[in-house]
């Protein structure tokens, strides 16, 4: 019998009422490892009337006491690594090691979230006016949701709840329906760690329960990460409905290559931001803008790229695993059909790939265009697979354009060994995330994640750093404290005295 993966609703576990499952499969075998509900609406309803009731109870908690919470879940998540990316690697199919980073970006956060007393704290000035004084304390604002994508299983749900919830809120995941049971794992931990049961809801499903989150009365606020398409609706509508959003979306990363930049360095990047997890990585890089004679690496890159394979999670060999679904995959082969007849160049070629005693698996091997240009579908669409696209310029001015005419702005890097090149391109490119020769420039939690354009619709960047900003609101209180009656009569103008 099929594991029907349970809901965390109201401090319980249980098994969903709904008549829909949507199966979970291994993407390198298409075993079915479990089933998730698409929660009905009447879940849902409990789930945010149990997380409104304990939002109630837990903004009165202590802040010291929600950060040792969080000291906890820290320490729990440390010693669960392992096993946490064994269950991540079999439903996402990515490598052990990858799997062991997804878990650790997610660890990172938990400790800033520990770290939050002095994250909110306020601002006071005394005598704004004669015996007044103003101070600005930070607030939590009720039941904050979570939309979460397939492509980080464990690191983007604790990008979410666990700052929501050291800020005095309550808050409800909704999981990619694609591997569901990580984040179920997350919750169960979260609970192990001594949380309220009723803090953390979990539901699973697709579109409906989205939906349903979105225009919920009850919920003040919304993270998404997810697709530029589903971003962009859920932006809309969640704001149509006057919530708080942030909603990060797709990408479109380039990395310009000077010609001073170390050949060998510029080859180990663009593989491994390229093709590592597949290419399922919204910081990957899909574009390479070779400057002059930089282009000279496409030889040595081709063939970097033609060393890789893909394979299982726990073959130390493979390079990189399978596509989550036969849909992504058949999404994948269908764009590279069109690079080839929108006339790019297919240098390498991985539409065919084959991975010995997996016959099943969703594997694309690895890909490289040259000759591509700006109007193909390959370099407009964001592709999410190991498919590197290479892009050839005379000037860092015309790679500067290039970059900047594309409407996302997630990540980019430039490799060189000029001072004043990479100067002059992290000032000048309109993107939010900029590595010098660093290919996937995330920052740590102490910073935020601050993609720019349409890879990030909302007014914060809010993980991290400034996630205390997004799930909590300022008051500013102004005070007057009399020692004794003092007020020499009405003040009927608007100035404070
Ligand atoms: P997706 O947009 O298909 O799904 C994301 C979430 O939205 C899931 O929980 C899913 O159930 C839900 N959803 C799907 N269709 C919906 C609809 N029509 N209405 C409402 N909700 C819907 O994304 P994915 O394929 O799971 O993830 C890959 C995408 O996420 C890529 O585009 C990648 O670039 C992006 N991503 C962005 C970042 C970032 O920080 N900018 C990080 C990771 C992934």
């Amino acid at each position: 019998m099929t594991l029907r993966l349970p809901q965390l609703i109201a401090g319980e576990f249980a098994q969903s009422e709904s008549e829909h499952w949507i199966a979970v499969t291994d993407p390198a075998t298409q075993q079915v490892l479990c089933e998730a509900p698409a929660a009905t609406p009447d879940e849902i309803e409990r789930a945010v009337a149990s997380a409104r009731a304990a939002f109630e109870r837990w903004r009165e908690v202590p802040v010291s006491e929600r950060a040792r919470l969080m000291m906890r879940y820290q320490a729990l998540l440390k010693a669960h690594q392992e096993e946490i990316a064994v269950g991540l690697s079999r439903e996402t199919g990515k490598t052990f090691e990858d799997a062991k980073g997804d878990v650790w970006r997610g660890i990172e956060v938990v400790e800033q979230a520990a770290n939050v007393a002095s994250l909110m704290m306020g601002e006071t000035l005394e005598n704004v006016a004669r015996g007044i004084d103003t101070h600005a304390w930070t607030q939590p604002l009720g039941v904050c949701a979570g939309i979460t994508p397939f492509n980080f299983p464990a690191m983007i749900p604790l990008w979410m709840f666990p700052l929501a919830i050291a800020c005095g809120n309550a808050f409800v995941l909704k999981p990619s329906e694609q591997d569901p049971m990580t984040p179920n794992r997350l919750a169960e931990l979260f609970l192990e760690a001594g949380a309220p049961p009723d803090l953390l809801q979990v539901i699973h499903g697709g579109r409906e329960q989205v939906d349903a989150l979105l225009t919920h009365p009850q919920i003040a606020a919304v993270s998404f990460v997810g697709s530029v398409a589903v971003g962009q609706h859920v932006y809309r509508t969640a704001t149509d409905h006057l919530k708080r959003a942030q909603c990060f979306a797709g990408a479109k990363n380039h990395m310009v290559v000077m010609p001073d930049a170390a050949p060998t360095q510029v080859v180990n990047a663009l593989v491994g931001s390229a093709c590592g997890a597949a290419g399922q990585r919204c910081m990957a890089i899909s574009v390479a803008v070779f400057v002059g004679s930089a282009r000279e690496c496409i030889e040595p890159l081709t063939a970097a790229f033609a060393e890789l394979r893909p394979g299982a999670w726990d073959d130390p060999d493979a390079a990189y695993g399978p596509q989550i679904s036969p849909q992504a995959k058949a999404r994948i082969l269908d764009l590279i059909a069109r690079g080839k007849a929108e006339g790019a160049t297919c240098r390498l070629d991985g539409s065919d790939c084959q991975v010995d005693g997996l016959p099943d698996g969703n594997w694309v091997g690895p890909t490289l265009f040259t000759e591509v240009t700006p109007q193909m579908a390959i370099y407009r669409e964001e592709i999410f697979g190991p498919v590197l696209c290479c892009v050839c310029v005379d000037t860092l001015d015309a790679a500067i354009a290039l970059v900047n005419a594309s409407p996302y702005g997630n990540g980019t890097s430039i490799f060189t060994a000029s001072g004043a090149a990479a100067r002059r391109y992290q000032q000048r490119v309109e993107v939010g995330q900029v590595g010098i020769n660093v290919p996937i420039p995330v920052p740590l939690p102490f910073f935020s994640f601050t993609g720019w354009k349409g890879s990030f619709y909302g007014d914060q960047h809010a993980y991290g750093k400034q996630a205390v900003r997004f799930y909590t609101e300022t008051k500013t209180v102004t005070s007057r404290w009399f020692e004794e009656e003092a007020v020499a009569g009405p003040n009927l103008s608007i100035r404070l005295e």
